[in-house]
Formats: structure tokens, C-alpha cells, sequence
């Protein structure tokens, strides 16, 4: 199950660049594509927002 950001983002890039397989793209606030995340939890667990869940 790949992971979701949600309304909480407030577009840092951190979740981006820790992401090991560059599943985040940038915009108003990031997004996970689900057929590239291999839900490894990196982002969530560095999000400053904790804008990170599992779907
Ligand atoms: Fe990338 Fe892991 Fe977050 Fe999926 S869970 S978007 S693979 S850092």
C-alpha cells in the first residue's frame, strides 16, 4: 500500500528528497505516485508536518 500526503503538506521537499526511489513530484502540495512508492515509510517518518500516511 504506497503512501499519501495530504492537506498538512506545506511543500518543504523534504519528503522528496529522502525518497529512495523519487516516487514524489513537486506541486501546490507534493504527490506519491502509488505504482513507483514501495512504501518504505522515509518520508513519513521525516515530514515536519506529519502530512505522511499510510493510504
Ligand atoms: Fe518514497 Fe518510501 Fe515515501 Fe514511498 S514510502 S514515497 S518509496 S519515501
Amino acid at each position: 500500500m504506497a503512501y499519501v500526503i495530504d492537506d498538512n503538506c506545506v511543500a518543504c521537499g523534504t519528503c522528496a528528497a529522502n525518497c529512495p526511489v523519487e516516487a514524489i513530484s513537486e506541486g501546490d502540495i507534493y504527490v506519491i505516485n502509488p505504482d513507483t512508492c514501495i512504501s518504505c515509510g522515509t518520508c513519513a517518518d521525516n515530514c515536519p508536518s506529519e502530512a505522511i500516511h499510510e493510504a
